[in-house]
């Protein structure tokens, strides 16, 4: 994706309410600058934490002797992008993309690692069966990307591994508010950025790379805590609309049409997944709405393509978006299995919580083989979770 080709396309929203020129003034851009400091170099700790323990687990062997206790039987991987490398500091979504040569070595490290990458169904059949006479892992990616088919799929053919891609149907109709994209795209272009933060004006600064990272840790973490999907929307239209950020470009570039998504269905290597309408955080939703939003998801699919998805990805998956009451409808609404980003390993006991199954991303940040062998140990997630095997909900 070219930065300047999205936001160069002009502006798409109407609503630009809330002018704060004349908060102009009023803002208070050091304790936030400050604070946003303190979360990216908290973050950064963190980053080289992992980094630190990945490596560690790897040479030290321990992942090896980790594996019986903490590999469990299984795995689900999480994808959003592969696609060749971009140009540019500020690229804070980089961590949902890893390169086609990488995506590459990920799957001969897992074939060549004894362990078997099967279709959700078949994982679904092996829990329920309790059939773990050989590890497994999943393939997944999320919200129909272009690139899953320009560039992982071909990779993934040519291995004949199966996977499934999970549709948020607002994308392909063209109506998706992509608003994490749009976020990054108008800090991208501008210098400043002018923002209403909890009904008061404030301004920042964001020059260089340094600032631009910063700031969008700290406007996403904002984001994030609002009461509702609608402010959520509305601040981001908002934002879009003031800095020419073409929420429509942005979703005809990046998102699969309904055309090529059924060219994918038709692969027998491929599993059509639900994922929402609107690609909301459910948790911010009433229990209709949520209810609507799997039911829908489910169902434009199989009126646009004639499959009806029997898998589910909670949008966002962390868990401030999703909770035991979204597990709880998607068991009710009949889903086979639904999955968080909840980092994990699959363990026999998941069988009774199909609904709320956990996922491992694999992380642009960590592009190298050997990460891979560590993580299909276990023995990272069992790190991350405290040395507990299932603590899904
Ligand atoms: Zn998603």
């Amino acid at each position: 994706m070219d930065l300047r080709r999205l936001t160069g396309l002009g502006p798409n929203f109407a609503g630009t309410a809330w002018d704060i020129r004349d908060n102009w003034h009023r803002a208070q851009p050091k304790s936030v600058e400050a604070e946003a400091r303190l979360r990216e170099w908290r973050c950064r700790v963190k980053k080289s934490l992992i980094r630190t323990g990945l490596e560690t687990l790897y040479f030290s062997g321990a992942h090896r002797f980790m594996q019986p206790i903490f590999g469990g039987v299984g795995a689900i991987f999480m994808l959003h992008h592969v696609r060749p490398p971009r140009r540019g500091g500020f690229q804070p979504n980089r961590l949902l993309e890893i390169t086609p040569a990488f995506f590459d070595r990920v799957i001969s490290v897992l074939q060549s690692s004894e362990v078997d990458l099967v279709s959700l169904d078949e994982m679904h059949r092996r829990l329920i069966e309790r059939d773990f006479s050989r590890r497994f892992a999943c393939i997944t990616f999320d919200d129909g990307y272009r690139d899953t088919k320009t560039w992982a799929y071909p990779i993934l053919k040519k291995y004949g591994v199966p996977f499934a891609i999970y549709v948020p149907t607002s994308f392909p109709d063209r109506l998706g508010e992509l608003w994490w994209i749009a976020l990054e795209a108008a800090i991208a272009k501008t210098d400043r950025i002018a923002l209403l933060v909890n009904g008061r004006g404030q301004r920042f600064d964001c020059t260089t790379i340094s600032e631009k990272r910063h700031l969008y840790t700290e406007i996403y973490a904002w984001l994030r805590s609002l009461p509702s999907e609608d402010a959520i929307r509305y601040a981001v239209r908002d934002l879009a609309g003031r800095y020419d950020v073409d929420a429509s470009a942005i979703n005809d570039d990046l998102c699969m049409t309904w055309q090529e998504i059924a060219e994918l269905a038709a692969d027998p290597l491929v599993t059509i997944g639900a994922h929402t309408v609107n690609h909301p955080i459910l948790a911010k939703a009433s229990d209709e709405i949520v209810r609507s939003e799997l039911k829908m998801g489910r169902a434009v699919v199989e009126a646009a393509i004639g499959v009806r998805p029997e898998h589910l990805a909670y949008p966002f998956g962390d868990r401030g978006a999703v909770g035991s009451r979204e597990f709880q409808i998607a068991a009710e609404l009949g889903f086979k299995t639904a999955v968080t980003t909840h980092p994990a390993m699959l363990f026999p006991e998941h069988r009774d919580q199909l609904t709320a199954l956990p996922r491992i991303v694999v992380d642009g940040e960590f592009q190298r083989g050997r990460y891979m062998r560590v993580l299909m140990s276990g023995a990272a997630t069992a790190m991350w979770n405290g040395f507990r095997r299932v603590d899904a909900a």
